[in-house]
């Protein structure tokens, strides 16, 4: 059996390694990067070492000969999901929700307000990235808008002193505009109290170890008795450390500020506000908008209010929750097709999460197979080849990564995440 997987991210590799490590079926990884590894690449903050380190063990997965990375192949454009189902007996979709989502409030074009999905692939050296270093050299107050993690990783990296960050793999030009910096403010806001937040404890904490910077958090926003209002252990240590912050003392050159139950109204960032609504609890106990509207000091403004998954043409696609519809990983209209990941149940949970949906989704593609009609791999790699196609394979990711490290040597760094689709395909290609 032939199988083609859709997304090198954790998911795809997750499902390969299943497929081919327990049931010896020879496996297509495809990408449209010329690098694996997905958002443990380009959404794991760079500081964050232990998680970025994953990707040590999901590469030994392209050690074992039935599994192969085919890297700066676009599936839809390059190749259609009709092809792909003519020459593999299956298809696994991952690739993931890289979409960013909209407020829908007045102002929100502005270009000093960009989507936390943009920013993060700036800081991690994504090839289609936008640069940011000149909109942070004018900003000293930027609002990071919404109380998830993606909003503390953007937080951090927006303060954090550069020396910290030297020893990451951060790409050196995001490093260079980080040290230009002028962001001394950073302000969260969010809809909803701190017991909504979705923020995991040790990633809160973080923001109040890094040095020169102060957290602010109003006491009136926590609840007298946490107990009262929550039985989830996450969210009573995050309010315990939320009250720490509460009782301590802002002399910092940075700071961080929480503005929980501010629910964002308007931007006019040529003017430096973002203005929210200060919400309050009907007698009903719901949030509704108090009347009043605070304005909040903003030179720019980054979304961080969750991913969203698009289609891919030839594959349904469920509009309204933005994942292809699945029942039990099968894809729903479509034979020989299975999907697991943010694709399939929209952008939430760790990456172990996506290890056992990726497991699950294997299992049941293996219990609906019959019979091999897969063509050979020649056949598939030929009609690429007749489209000019340059496939980055796992040796070409090898020497990427060898590049990477050796660029990171010469600066005294341990790695340095090269950026440019240009640049990375000529390493990879061996141009
Ligand atoms: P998230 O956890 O779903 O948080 C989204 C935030 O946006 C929520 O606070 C939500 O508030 C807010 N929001 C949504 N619509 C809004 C609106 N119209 N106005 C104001 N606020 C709005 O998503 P995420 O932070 O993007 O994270 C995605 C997934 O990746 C999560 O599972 C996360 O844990 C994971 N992740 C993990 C790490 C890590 O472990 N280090 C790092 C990054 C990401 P409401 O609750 O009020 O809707």
């Amino acid at each position: 059996m032939r199988v083609a997987v859709v997304g090198a991210g954790p998911s795809g590799i997750y499902a390969a390694e299943h497929l081919a490590a327990d049931y010896k079926v020879e496996v297509d990884v495809y990408d449209c990067l010329p690098v694996p590894f997905g958002l443990v690449r380009y959404g794991v903050a760079p500081d964050h070492y232990s998680i970025r380190s994953v990707r040590d063990k999901l590469s030994e997965t392209f050690e074992n000969p039935l599994v192969r990375f085919r890297g700066n192949v676009t599936i839809g454009r390059d190749i259609s999901v009709e092809e792909l189902q003519k020459h593999y007996d299956a298809i696994v979709f991952t690739y993931g929700a890289s979409l960013d989502r909209a407020l829908g409030i007045p102002g929100e074009d502005h270009p000093m307000s960009i989507a936390a999905t943009s920013f993060v692939r700036w800081y991690t050296g994504h090839p289609d990235a936008n640069d940011f270093g000149e909109m942070l050299s004018h900003a000293s107050d930027v609002a990071v808008i919404g109380l998830g993690n993606v909003a503390v990783d953007v937080t951090r990296i927006l303060v954090k002193p550069v020396s910290e960050l030297e020893q990451t793999d951060i790409p050196q030009h995001v490093l260079d505009a980080l040290s230009r910096s002028s962001v001394r403010r950073v302000h969260v806001v969010g809809r909803r109290g701190p017991e909504h937040a979705t923020f995991t404890t040790k990633e809160l904490k973080e923001l109040g170890e890094i040095s020169g910077v102060d957290v602010i958090v109003d006491p009136k926003d926590l609840p007298d008795h946490f107990t009262q209002v929550t039985e989830s252990k996450i969210v009573a240590r995050n309010l315990d450390v939320m009250a720490q912050w509460a009782k301590r003392e802002a002399h910092a050159d940075k700071s961080i500020q929480f503005h929980f139950y501010s629910a964002p109204k308007s931007m006019d960032l040529d003017h430096g506000v973002l203005s929210v609504d200060a919400m309050t609890r009907d007698s009903d106990g719901r949030l509704v908008a108090s009347g009043i509207v605070k304005e909040i000091p903003s030179k720019m403004v980054i979304r961080s209010i969750g991913y969203r998954g698009e289609g891919l043409p030839g594959v349904p696609f469920d509009e309204e929750s933005n994942v292809i519809p699945s029942t039990d990983s099968a894809v729903v209209g479509l034979p020989n097709s299975y999907v697991a990941g943010w694709i399939k149940r929209g952008p939430s949970g760790i990456i172990g999460t996506n290890k056992k949906d990726a497991v699950s989704c294997i299992n049941t593609l293996v219990t609906r197979s019959s019979e091999s009609s897969a063509t050979s791999k020649q056949e598939i790699d030929q009609l690429l080849a007749d489209r000019n196609i340059d496939i980055v394979d796992f040796a070409g990711w090898k020497k990427i990564d060898a590049h990477e490290k050796d660029l990171g040597k010469s600066r005294g760094r341990e790695r340095t995440t090269v950026h440019g689709r240009e640049e990375l395909l000529q390493i990879g290609l061996g141009r």
